[in-house]
């Protein structure tokens, strides 16, 4: 599952829509029958029960885009032609307020925009071969009352989706993202995790997993104050990112401690990458008033379906590791065997 779905959202106005269309399209039919516009009737009660059929198919489906389009694009169809009948009141012209609201709604900003230009431009089409240009003019104020609170109508949908979507963005970014190190933060890690697999299964390529501990970093702390401790994390994130190619993904899973996947690394390639991450955050210097200091970190690597065949059994494989390289003195990488005491299989 993506780490942000948006379909909930879409899933339910478009179901909402689809719902009222059917109980208007049954009560249209009754009183076009009624009415004897016997066309109509039938028309409508066809879309009636279209709609209903739909209502039921967009509670599971998974390709929701394509029964959205669909959707918007019959019921439009139905719309223009009905306005297009002219048995039909001229209030009918009205349901194009809806156009823009539907359009934006169900469809998001880019696609909202562009079946909204293009049923309004239907709608000005039906209504001049509708009515001829003098009845226009005869009734201007009608006219220009409906043209202008449907721009303002498309407006404010437009502002509303863009800002919504843009605002959306926003949160998502936030909630995936690490706010000090601008790495992803644990949450995504089963998502990207799972994603991995399925390439790396997919192109037959090893992947990895680093977990990576920054050596004594309370005394860092204690010693120099927070603030210098955020950045040292900041500056370790960074070498994380530099020692990462454009296909691994680097997370901060807790406090000072961090966590990288490789693609395509099998369990020495990503003990090189661990060494060498290792060496340049140890030869980095930091420098704070007269003083230079530096940090080391200690590194726990772990090959997927070697050491584990799944997210939690390869983190906790990773994690011995590091536990190992801690207790046999920090400032180390263990990964590849025979470093590793024990293979995390036969652990
Ligand atoms: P070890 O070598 O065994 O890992 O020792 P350590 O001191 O690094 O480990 P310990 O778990 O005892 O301490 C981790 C410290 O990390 C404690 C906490 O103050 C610090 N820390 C956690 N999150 C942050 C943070 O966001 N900013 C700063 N500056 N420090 C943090
Ligand atoms: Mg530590
Ligand atoms: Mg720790």
């Amino acid at each position: 599952m993506a780490f942000y779905d948006e379909s909930p959202h879409r899933r339910s106005v478009i179901r909402a829509l689809s719902l009222f269309t059917a109980w208007g399209g049954v009560i249209f039919t009754v009183v076009n029958s009624i009415r004897g516009l016997y066309l109509i009737a039938g028309i409508e009660l066809v879309a009636a029960m279209a709609a209903g059929f739909t209502y039921y198919q967009l509670a599971h489906t998974k390709k929701l885009k394509a029964w959205c389009v669909g959707f918007i694009l019959c019921f439009y169809s139905i719309m223009m032609f009905i306005l297009f009948m002219p048995n039909t009141s001229p209030t009918v012209f009205v349901w194009i307020f809806l156009l823009p609201l539907i359009s934006y709604l169900t469809l998001g900003s880019y696609l909202g925009l562009r079946f909204t230009a293009a049923y309004v431009a239907c709608t000005i089409v039906v209504f001049l071969l509708r009515f001829e240009l003098e009845m226009v003019v005869l009734t201007l104020s009608s006219t220009l009352n409906v043209v202008l609170c449907c721009a303002l109508i498309w407006v404010f949908s437009h502002i509303y989706e863009v800002n919504r979507e843009r605002s959306q963005a926003q949160l998502m970014k936030m909630a995936a993202e690490d706010s000090l190190t601008s790495l992803y933060n644990r949450l995504r890690l089963a998502e990207i995790f799972e994603r991995e697999v399925r390439v790396a299964q997919r192109n037959e390529i090893a992947l990895s997993l680093l977990l990576i501990d920054v050596d004594h970093f309370k005394q860092v702390n204690d010693r120099y104050g927070h603030d210098v401790g955020d950045r040292i994390l900041i500056a370790v994130a960074d070498l994380i990112r530099e020692h990462s190619r454009q296909t691994d993904y680097g997370f901060r899973v807790g406090g000072e401690e961090f966590c990288l996947i490789l693609s395509g690394a099998g369990l020495s390639a990503a003990s090189g990458v661990a060494e060498s991450l290792r060496e340049a955050i140890e030869n980095t210097e930091f420098t704070e008033g007269e003083e230079h200091l530096s940090v080391t970190v200690s590194i726990g690597v772990a090959e997927f379906l070697l050491d584990a065949n799944d997210l939690d059994g390869l983190y906790r494989c990773a994690d011995q590791r590091l536990y190992q390289a801690k207790t046999e003195g920090r400032n180390r990488v263990v990964g590849s065997f025979p470093e590793a005491e024990l293979s995390c299989r036969s652990a």
